[in-house]
């Protein structure tokens, strides 16, 4: 029998092995970003304009904030908060315009990718654990596939619901309404400014974050006994939208808040703060909100820099 931990969304079989798979190049995954990153720059180099720039910054923020952070993350995958069925898919429609996958497809990579780190072994895929260049290559342009993988269930509000299935299909087309949009405002800068370059800088962020949140950074939170720890990269706060505070995230991954201490600034809870006292979002929830996670320990001294820092004995479950 299998001693891998289950977790919501993700059922070990008998025969799953959390650590067996093989790093194989995603073409569909390579081709996009490179398509992108190509063309971001020849819009970069071709218009070098200010309204490109303003654009380029306006749909980060909105596609990052609302969609990616608030819709994709605390909301579609996590329900940290809730909030009326047309206000869901505005939010996870504007995660999906950020161009990383449709709704399932995120929850999907979000999902597997927690449940390795919090089995006792966890691959150097999953746990970010090769260096700055390869592991960019492996997240930004590869594709992990166990060879006996676990069951991958998606609750059915989300995996039949027809909007979320037509966001799946055509999460790449997307992109091409608000291309035409940009187009007819302001020619072809705005397009390449706004939907190529605004993609490559969301991936390649994206991807970042990650890597140095699961790696080095300021530490103060360990769950004792798992291999992959979250650290908070303070300082980002404010474009990564509270996403930095990535440390906060693995020890209270039910919080709609994500900066949760003074000082760390979290502008996607401020964004969820003004859809509550618009009465657009109920039940948010906080840190303390539900029971914490076994092991978890504060760190009374956080460490400013870290490295699979030695864990802390486990405290009692629950
Ligand atoms: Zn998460
Ligand atoms: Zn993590």
């Amino acid at each position: 029998m299998s001693d891998l931990v289950a977790t919501e969304r993700v059922f070990p079989r008998p025969q799953t092995s959390a650590v067996n798979g093989d790093i194989r190049i995603d073409w569909t995954k390579a081709l996009w970003l490179m398509f992108h990153g190509v063309a971001g720059c020849v819009g970069v180099f071709l218009y070098p304009q200010i309204d490109g720039l303003v654009v380029f910054i306006a749909l980060m923020a909105i596609t990052i904030c609302a969609g990616h952070s608030v819709g994709m993350h605390r909301l579609l995958i996590h329900r940290s908060f809730r909030t009326h069925r047309w206000l869901e898919y505005v939010l996870v429609w504007l995660g999906t315009l950020v161009g990383m996958a449709g709704p399932s497809g995120m929850i999907r990579a979000h999902d597997l990718r927690d449940w390795h780190q919090r089995q006792t072994a966890c691959p150097p895929h999953p746990s970010h654990g090769a260096g700055f260049w390869r592991d960019a290559w492996w997240q930004l342009c590869c594709v992990y596939r166990l060879h006996a993988p676990p069951r991958f269930v998606i609750e059915s509000e989300v995996a039949e619901d027809p909007v979320y299935r037509w966001m799946d299909r055509t999460w790449m087309l997307q992109q091409i309404p608000l291309a035409a949009l940009l187009y007819l405002l302001g020619g072809w800068a705005w397009v390449l400014w706004g939907c190529s370059l605004r993609v490559f800088v969301s991936l390649s962020g994206h991807w970042m974050v990650g890597h140095f949140a699961h790696r080095c950074g300021q530490q103060d939170w360990v769950v004792a006994g798992l291999p992959v720890q979250g650290y908070n990269l303070p300082g980002l706060g404010l474009i990564t939208f509270g996403e930095n505070w990535h440390g906060n995230h693995h020890a209270f991954p039910h919080s709609a808040r994500l900066g949760i201490a003074p000082g760390q600034r979290d502008p996607g809870f401020v964004f969820i703060n003004c859809l509550e006292r618009l009465g657009l979002v109920w039940d948010v929830q906080g840190p303390d909100d539900q029971p914490r996670r076994g092991g978890l320990t504060r760190m009374d001294a956080p460490t400013s820099s870290a490295s699979r820092a030695p864990f802390s004995a486990p405290t009692s479950g629950a």
